[in-house]
């Protein structure tokens, strides 16, 4: 008799998770929270970009949604080999070894990407952001080639189609309150009152990222005030009912990805944006002018390195800013290079033809500090030509905390501030998981018919994460979680 699965959570793990459980024969049932609108989680808010380990242009054409693009004949996809993978994690691992989750991640993210197109879960070439023209040809940089054709919707939308081809079934406004046990083993869950019995229970329920209480609990009292850029359904419920049946945590739990934005933003992501539009109220040009807090001082190196390295963490450094706000301030020398987000017509900002004008519309800041700040910086500032293509060394000299590169000074009117503050992406802190995707109890043990994957997977990420990994390892630890817990 094929065994009874249920999956907790609808975004790309629980759904990787329920294909992977249904091909492996068995019946299953996805709950999901949200209603069918909201469906789908952070997933939904993605790029839908999957970073994997590949050989070369011949590992991407079956990927593809459309491998006759006449453009694939002039396209160099290189290749990035799972050292490649490797090694972008451990830049982010501040000094840790790579860990066994991560290994997982790379070694089995070119399967993974395979399988998924084996259920008609499809990709297309990110021409516009990640690769270059030179010679004629289109040359992709940084290992990130493909994304889910209409990106995380359409992501949602195939892995959806598959799970229901292949039998699955999908209940929304169905949130799982509990974990039900018995002589040790897991025996199914709770939505409310009503119980529902199954031979394994795989959470895919995403982080705390939405919990206010727990973002305190584990980052500090200024994160109570932090946007959360996803979905507001990821409130570590799933974390919390394993923690208390006696699962290990496992992982950084004090760690998240959290970026700079707007701080008139609403407090969670807008899905109901256009997918061109959904990323618009993050504000990561700060390398291109300064950032000051109420006091009017500076509080990071905006110029330290490539924004690519510094956005991650910067989201968390002004939330560390008394009142957990910052402005950032540009003059019109660089208007022209800020990314459209600061356009956006749901963009604040203040503007002002002087400096002085500009001063007082910063609210909450010290303006007159704030004017001495600009001053002292525009006095230190070097004589090296801006480039902000390289690393341009363009820099202040003499300041206690220096602007490294892109310091341009700040003189040439009109000037204008946009408020921000730290939005969190997802959490890295989460559950021990076997190779086999069962949770682990704290004496060391796999817990009979628990299985867990995506962000719930502690382990994976530590001081940040290289786009496009955190889709991918939902799809590697979904995959395993949903096979084993059908036949384990
Ligand atoms: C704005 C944004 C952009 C991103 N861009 C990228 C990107 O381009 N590439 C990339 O790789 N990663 C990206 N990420 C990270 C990526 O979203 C996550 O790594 C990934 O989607 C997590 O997948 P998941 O299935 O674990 O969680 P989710 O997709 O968040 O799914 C969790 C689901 O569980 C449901 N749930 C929660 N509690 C319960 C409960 N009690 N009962 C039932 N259901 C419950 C939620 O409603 C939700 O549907 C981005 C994240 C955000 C917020």
């Amino acid at each position: 008799m094929s065994k009874t699965v249920i999956v907790v959570g609808s975004g790309n793990a629980a759904l990787c998770a329920g294909i992977a459980a249904l091909e492996a024969g068995a019946s299953v049932l996805m709950l999901e929270k949200a209603d069918e609108a909201l469906a789908g989680g952070n997933t939904k808010y993605t790029a839908g970009a999957m970073r994997f380990a590949y050989d070369g242009h011949d590992d991407l054409i079956p990927l593809l949604r459309d491998p006759n693009d006449a453009r694939l004949a002039t396209t160099d996809f290189g290749s990035y080999t799972t050292d490649q993978f490797a090694s972008d994690l451990l830049g982010f691992n501040g000094g840790r070894p790579l860990s066994e989750e991560q290994q997982k991640l790379v070694y089995q993210s070119g399967d993974t990407l395979k399988w998924l197109a084996s259920h008609g879960v499809l990709f297309e070439p990110i021409y516009s952001r990640q690769s270059f023209e030179r010679d004629g040809r289109r040359v992709f940089w940084g290992g990130l080639t493909l994304a889910a054709e209409n990106e995380g919707v359409g992501l949602f939308d195939m892995e959806l189609a598959a799970f229901k081809r292949l039998g699955g079934t999908i209940r929304y406004q169905a949130a799982v309150t509990g974990l039900m046990q018995k002589d040790g083993q897991i025996i199914g869950v709770k939505v409310g009152d009503e119980e529902i019995a199954a031979d394994a229970v795989v959470l895919a329920s995403g982080g705390f990222e939405a919990n206010d209480a727990m973002r305190v609990d584990h980052f500090g009292q200024n994160w109570a005030k932090a946007k959360v850029r996803g979905t507001p359904n990821n409130t570590g419920d799933g974390l919390t009912m394993a923690l208390a049946a006696g699962a290990a945590s496992h992982g950084l739990y004090d760690g998240c990805h959290a970026t700079p934005m707007d701080l008139h933003m609403a407090d969670y992501g807008g899905l109901h944006l256009p997918p061109s539009e959904r990323k618009n109220y993050r504000k990561i040009c700060y390398f291109l002018g300064i950032m000051l807090n109420a006091k009017g001082e500076r509080f990071v190196d905006e110029g330290e390195n490539f924004r690519n390295y510094t956005y991650a963490q910067f989201g968390r450094a002004i939330l560390d800013q008394p009142g957990q706000f910052a402005w950032q301030i540009f003059d019109s020398k660089v208007f022209d290079m800020l990314y459209g987000e600061y356009t956006f017509h749901d963009a604040h900002f203040v503007e002002a033809e002087t400096l002085e004008a500009l001063m007082p519309q910063l609210e909450g800041v010290d303006g007159i500090a704030a004017a001495a700040t600009i001053d002292r910086f525009n006095d230190a500032v070097n004589d090296a030509p801006f480039d902000p293509t390289i690393l341009d060394g363009k820099a202040t000299e003499g300041l206690d905390l220096p602007k490294s590169n892109w310091a341009q000074k700040i003189d040439t009117g009109p000037f204008r501030a946009y408020p921000v503050t730290g939005g969190i992406t997802f959490t890295y802190g989460g559950l021990k998981v076997s190779d086999a995707g069962a949770v682990m109890a704290e004496d060391g043990h796999p817990m009979s018919g628990l299985y867990a994957c995506g962000e719930m997977v502690g382990g994976v990420f530590y001081e940040g994460y290289p786009g496009g990994s955190g889709l991918t390892s939902g799809a590697v630890f979904g995959r395993s979680a949903g096979t084993n817990a059908a036949v384990g």
